[in-house]
């Protein structure tokens, strides 16, 4: 490794302050410096403690490409191999969808619709890196959690995360509920599938991410009307769906739950304000 003397090196807060030239998000650039320096658990308080510390040459280059890489739209998750999720530190890479904050608002229904129930047997469909099935199985450790994918390289991810979060979810390959035993029942089922139109110009800047977990059909409801259509079966009576949907998808997913025949269904909203989520019961008559 080549080093510098410290009064030559550039300092961390030069170095954050080179990334934001590049267009670099304040905290994007910190995470990624972080990573940079071989702390990445040291945390973004640390950095504004030490933002005198000279930054080795060796880790400057890697940092300058890391946030080159940054700029021309690959996730931080991805350049780092972690995402935290609901306190969770998952391992992520461009197998699977990079965890969004605005799905811990369905994280958080499901917990609430759960809450009475001791032991809820739970499906997460189309679980990607896990952070849904682990995030409920941290909260309710005797919860019975499966997580399905039809994604084998996505299941790869989601198990080895599991085994190191020391997290008992079981996992199966399959399409949405269609790979489950008949039979099976849940008293709850959560997904956050694809549901990106075919032709929205936002996939444009999401190229790094797997395709097949974002886009669905022309109207990107493709999915969302399979598992409505697919999930009344395996709820017991009084047991909830709860789907994350895009900003603009309330309406059509609230109108998908009715006609399945749900009862209760309501909509409930992200961190920034948008209905980000919907659901709907099973009935218990009927
Ligand atoms: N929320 C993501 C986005 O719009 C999409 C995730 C998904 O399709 N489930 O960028």
């Amino acid at each position: 490794m080549v080093t510098t003397s410290p009064t030559l090196a550039q300092a961390l807060a030069q170095a954050l302050a080179q990334a934001h030239t590049l267009g670099l998000a304040r905290i994007d650039a910190q995470l990624l410096l972080l990573h940079a320096i071989g702390r990445p658990d040291a945390g973004r308080a640390w950095l504004l403690a030490h933002d005198t510390d000279a930054l080795p040459d060796s880790a400057q280059t890697a940092f300058l490409a890391l946030c080159q890489r940054r700029a021309a739209g690959e996730p931080v998750a991805y350049l780092t191999g972690r995402k935290e999720f609901y306190g969770l530190a998952l391992e992520v890479d461009a197998r699977v969808l990079d965890p969004r904050p605005d799905t811990e608002t369905l994280v958080d229904w499901a917990l609430q619709v759960l809450q009475p129930i001791a032991a809820p047997r739970v499906a997460d469909l189309g679980t990607g890196s896990g952070a849904i099935a682990l995030a409920l199985q941290s909260q309710r450790p005797e919860a019975q959690v499966l997580a399905v994918d039809a994604s084998h390289e996505a299941l790869e991810v989601a198990r080895a995360n599991a085994q190191r979060l020391g997290l008992p979810v079981r996992f199966a390959q399959g399409d949405w509920l269609s790979g489950l035993a008949e039979g099976a029942l849940f008293e709850a089922i959560v997904s956050n599938p694809p549901y990106i139109a075919a032709d929205d110009p936002h996939l444009a800047a999401l190229t790094h991410e797997p395709l097949h977990a974002l886009a669905s059909g022309a109207d990107g409801l493709d999915d969302l009307r399979t598992i409505t259509g697919q999930a009344l079966p395996h709820l017991v009576p009084g047991g909830w769906l709860l789907l994350e949907h895009g900003w603009n998808q309330a309406e059509s997913v609230l109108a998908l739950l009715s006609a399945a025949g749900f009862a209760e269904v309501q909509s409930r909203t992200d961190l920034a304000g948008h209905a980000r989520c919907t659901g709907g019961r099973r009935p218990v008559a009927g």
